[in-house]
């Protein structure tokens, strides 16, 4: 794993497309460290880095400088409207690399001085556990949801290496992140096969003040899951027996479910889902 510290120039990436109802996205980081985890595996980033040629998982490129840059930028962006800010699109804010370096933590210390409009951090570990005291700051200033990917109940599923954290670990930290009295949102995305579809839904109901959840088929930014496709998992999937997962019908069965456990107006679904999050108001 290659682990770089690099100086960026600006850090809002102007976004639209799949996140419509955000302004920008945020990567404090080039590259993921989770890339030769579970999740790496169905991961769209690589494929929106188009003209990266390096392996997924095999670097990491710091913006160590991030948070000096982040005010500037907000200051210049908000000229042109609302900072509806997803963080992060193609890395996670979240890396291991995070406790030594802080560049997420300093961004959040500038937000809490420079808040944005809206603000979702989007995260696959219990991270944010760390930042509470700085993440409630910034909900005082502005609309802030805590995501946490949790996209199966399974401990392993066949053919697929292991989860970087557990998905019970990431649960309690979404449980955790309720307490604190933020909002947090838990993200099954992409769906992957459930052991206890049930139980899931009854966990996330304790855990989650909503859920968001998606299938590949219509929600990795490309036509008919093709990007999922050329990354391998839905092959995976079928030779593990689970290929009832690939269908689109298991999304609607899911979703379903989780209505009638967690109630209509907590269960977002697809880009629908995601975008609702960028229009939340301050408490
Ligand atoms: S943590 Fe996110 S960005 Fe990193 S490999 Fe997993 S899905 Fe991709």
């Amino acid at each position: 794993m290659q682990v770089r510290e690099t100086q960026c120039r600006s850090i809002l990436t102007r976004t639209g497309g799949f996140l419509e109802s955000f302004s920008h996205s945020l990567n404090p980081y080039r590259g993921c460290s989770f890339g030769n985890s579970l999740c790496g595996v169905a991961c769209y980033a690589p494929e929106v880095l188009r003209a990266e040629t390096r392996p997924w998982g095999g670097y990491l490129e710091a913006k160590v400088n991030a948070a000096e840059v982040y005010p500037r930028d907000l200051e210049r962006e908000r000229r042109r409207g609302p900072v509806r800010i997803f963080m992060s699109s193609v890395t996670d804010p979240y890396v291991p690399q995070e406790r030594r370096l802080r560049i997420t933590r300093r961004l959040l210390e500038a937000m809490v001085a420079h808040p944005p409009d809206a603000l979702v951090l989007q995260t696959h570990t219990p991270g944010p556990l760390g930042d509470l005291d700085l993440l409630r700051a910034i909900h005082e200033r502005c609309g802030v949801s805590v995501q946490v990917s949790v996209e199966t109940d399974r401990v392993e599923i066949p053919g697929l290496p292991r989860h970087a954290f557990a998905p019970e670990e990431r649960l309690e930290a979404l449980r955790r992140i309720k307490i604190a009295g933020l909002r947090a949102v838990g993200v099954v995305a992409p769906l992957l096969p459930l052991a206890d579809p049930e139980a899931f839904a009854r966990r996330l109901d304790e855990c989650c003040t909503s859920v968001i959840v998606d299938h590949y088929l219509i929600g990795d930014g490309s036509k008919q899951g093709v990007r999922t496709k050329r990354r391998g998992l839905p092959a995976i999937l079928e030779a593990a027996g689970l290929g009832a997962w690939t269908r689109i019908e298991v999304l609607h069965e899911v979703a379903q479910l989780f209505r009638s456990v967690l109630g209509p107006e907590r269960v977002g679904v697809s880009a629908e889902g995601f975008n609702a999050a960028a229009l939340v108001s301050p408490p």
